[in-house]
């Protein structure tokens, strides 16, 4: 096992020039910060380096304080740094990635430091890796390394998360660079992005620039895959709420409370940036107070506005356009002593941001476009007293995970006044219901969960997709079993059921069996010596009910129960389940139900099943992919599986699956001398691995398997039974 090198375009710490004794020379801090966070104990804890560029060049002593750190500098000529930094990172990438096209300048040049400086770091990663290390680069100042590495490391793990969002690929299409920036991505192996929708973005661009198709997430390269997943970012809960409830935000909040009074605080904390949609949160609160006069003393809104990037023009004009603003409107309606607007230039103390955290009646982050905002999620998590309400601009990332939130399209001025007018008059009750699902949501989902969710996708041995197996007609593969078949002096045959006898339907519920299928099954287990299975994800009842008559051996739930061809009673393949984790997934799958409209929940005597066959497919798919991992971290330790299978997401048994009931019913009554095995979903695949060689494995419909060929649908599936039947008759 290799060690991980974390790649970033800074390293977490800052170089200090003044440092007290001249002699001694520069000293170093470590900077803090959510992401920071989250990474730090996973850099302190392992044996890994740190990579970055240091934002000064480091002296003697400073340099042998980042080496004790275990983080080494990438050295970049400052000319070279304005170019890939202010130049292409923040001049191209950045406003493009935010759907600001005006602000967006694709200097050639600029990308040539951009290529260069990626190169620097791809250089000083290859110093120090191994081919079988795991390195995760982040974001997009860095989209080239990965393919500049895996040139040199064919068997590293590749990690690249991006924090800005991924556009649609209509507006990646604009980007000279494209295919270069698309062309570095691959080169990893997982590429991280916050929301399902970025994910899709990127797919798409893949298909729509490269030509290259991502199917359920993965673009199959020549022996690799790329997996393109959302793990949206987690905020460090912990210290969040220790700076909040710290003695100094108490003294500071009761300050502000002194000085404010009455009236309702409406709180913005946002770096000037044109994404954060300033301008538009200014003309919102404006046209509330130009209808409503109530608020004009009974709120105040206190705006952090953060500085940044102040060397590029396009910043300082919205910095003037923002303080234009909030003169115009205090010069308005302010009375003396009261501003409706007290505007906070700077940066402020964590303390003094948990204070205004707890004070605010209401949040309002809206900005035009944001990968993810954190400022959203720190307030929701401070905010376990019910009574805050967030508005949250839906071009937020965060929007998808805090669906309880206020919705605004910030664009809409009046809508947005609203809304924030909304939130004022909103009873403790309604405050109360919106804000605890969220703040439970953000507590489980913080920042560690998320670096272990990213580490544990990227060890996962997933990427190693299966090849996709020949795709014969049923006339074809008939063809060379049937004599097989026939001669055989024991053979079996083992069936899932939906999507393989069955087409599926809308509702898990309405799949009987049709009148054919129960006589393939009746006719292929009627065969003298033949022993033939159904082997089910469904549960006992149903598939016991549907087959009631059809004198044929059923195995449900993945293999927890078999029921023999003359039996009346079910057997439990192993021992009573321990079921104790039901109780804890089962108000998350209702969560994820309320919010997911068309979903069913499914309870099996050893699992739980989330449908989402019904609900509209991309939020269905966005959901699952939520909740899997919402699971995944709730459930972990618990003896369980989470499987997605086709439009669903199962919780089961740990260590009972249908390759495990194959080896049962072989080992109770075996050896068979001809085995076929048919299968559409992932469950299948553990099926056909457990089979390997030993006898025909089919999967059905399209993609990869571990199957060696393949059925076109349940109808050629049924034509090929058909065809055995009368061979062996
Ligand atoms: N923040 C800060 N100092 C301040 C105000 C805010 O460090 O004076 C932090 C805030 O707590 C949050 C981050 O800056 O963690 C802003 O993150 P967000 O995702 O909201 O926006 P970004 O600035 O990254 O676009």
């Amino acid at each position: 096992m290799g060690r991980l090198i974390l790649v970033s375009n800074r390293l977490p710490v800052t170089i200090h020039d003044d440092a007290a004794d001249p002699a001694v020379g520069q000293s170093v801090s470590r900077s803090s910060g959510g992401l920071v966070a989250g990474l730090d104990p996973l850099h302190l804890n392992g044996d890994g380096i740190w990579i970055g560029y240091p934002g000064t060049d480091p002296d003697d002593n400073a340099a042998k304080l980042l080496e004790d750190m275990r983080l080494d500098p990438v050295a970049i000529p400052p000319d070279e740094y304005d170019g890939y930094y202010e130049g292409f990172s923040n001049g191209a990438i950045w406003p493009l990635f935010h759907y600001l096209l005006e602000y967006c300048e694709f200097d050639p040049q600029a990308f040539a430091a951009y290529k260069r400086v990626n190169e620097r770091f791809a250089e000083k990663i290859l110093e120090h890796a191994k081919d079988d290390d795991t390195i995760w680069i982040h974001d997009y100042q860095l989209m080239l390394v990965p393919s500049m590495l895996r040139e040199k490391l064919p068997s590293a793990r590749i990690g690249f998360f991006l924090h800005i969002p991924f556009p649609s690929s209509e507006v990646l299409r604009v980007m000279p660079q494209r295919e270069e920036l698309l062309r570095g991505l691959l080169g990893a192996d997982l590429i991280g992005v916050h929301t399902f929708e970025y994910a899709d973005h990127l797919s798409r661009s893949f298909r729509r620039v490269l030509g290259l198709e991502a199917r359920q997430g993965v673009v199959n390269l020549s022996g690799r895959g790329v997996r393109i997943e959302a793990h949206p970012l987690g905020i460090d809960v912990d210290s969040q709420r220790n700076a909040a409830y710290s003695d100094e935000a108490e003294q500071i909040l009761t300050r502000y409370k002194r000085s404010i009074g009455d009236a309702q605080v409406i709180l913005g904390v946002d770096r000037l940036d044109y994404t954060k949609g300033l301008p538009n949160k200014l003309e919102a609160y404006k046209s509330l107070l130009d209808r409503e006069p109530r608020w004009r003393e009974g709120a105040v809104l206190i705006q952090v506005a953060v500085p940044s990037r102040e060397a590029i023009g396009s910043y300082r004009d919205q910095k003037s356009e923002v303080e234009r603003l909030v003169g115009e409107i205090n010069g308005l309606y302010g009375r003396s002593g009261k501003t409706p607007i007290q505007y906070i230039y700077g940066t402020v103390s964590p303390a003094e941001l948990g204070a205004l955290y707890r004070l605010a009646d209401v949040a309002l982050v809206s900005p035009i476009r944001d990968g993810l905002n954190l400022v959203a999620k720190e307030y929701v998590a401070v905010r376990d007293d019910g009574a805050g309400v967030l508005v949250l601009s839906e071009f937020a990332g965060a929007a998808t995970e805090l669906g309880e939130a206020l919705r605004i399209n910030p664009w809409d001025i009046d809508g947005s006044a609203a809304q924030i007018e909304r939130a004022l008059d909103m009873s403790f009750g309604e405050r109360n219901e919106r804000m605890a699902p969220m703040h439970r949501r953000v507590v489980e989902n913080d920042v560690h969960n998320w670096v272990r969710r990213f580490i544990r996708s990227l060890g996962s041995p997933k990427n190693e997709i299966p090849a996709t197996p020949p795709m014969l007609a049923s006339a074809t593969l008939a063809d060379s079993l049937s004599g097989l078949f026939a001669s055989a002096e024991k053979p079996m045959i083992m069936l899932d059921y939906d999507g393989t006898l069955r087409e599926f339907t809308v509702r898990h519920d309405e799949a009987k069996p049709t009148d054919e299928i129960r006589s393939i099954v009746s006719g292929l287990s009627s065969l003298k010596d033949a022993d033939v299975f159904i082997n089910t994800g469904r549960d006992r009842q149903t598939i016991g009910d549907w087959f009631e008559g059809v004198d044929v051996t059923l195995i449900a739930e993945h293999g927890s129960w078999i029921k023999y061809k003359g039996d009346t009673d079910w057997q439990r393949t192993g021992d009573e389940p321990d079921l104790s984790w039901q109780a804890e997934a089962m108000p998350i799958l209702e969560d994820y139900k309320s919010r997911t409209p068309g979903v069913q929940i499914e309870k099996k005597s050893s699992g739980l099943v989330w449908h989402y066959r019904e609900a509209e497919a991309d939020i269905g798919e966005f959901q699952a992919l939520d909740l899997t991992t919402h699971l995944e971290n709730t459930l972990a330790g618990a003896p369980i599986e989470i499987l997605t299978g086709s439009k669903i997401v199962e919780i089961r048994q740990y260590g009972v699956d249908k390759g495990r009931a194959f080896k049962n019913v072989e080992e109770l009554r075996g050896p068979y001398d001809f085995v076929l095995a048919i299968g559409d979903d992932r469950t299948d695949e553990d099926l056909f691995e457990a089979i390997g060689s030993e006898g025909f494995t089919v999967h059905v419909g399209p993609g990869g398997s571990l199957a060696a060929s393949s059925l076109h649908s349940p109808a050629s599936v049924r034509r090929l039974l058909t065809h055995l039947i009368n061979a062996r008759s």
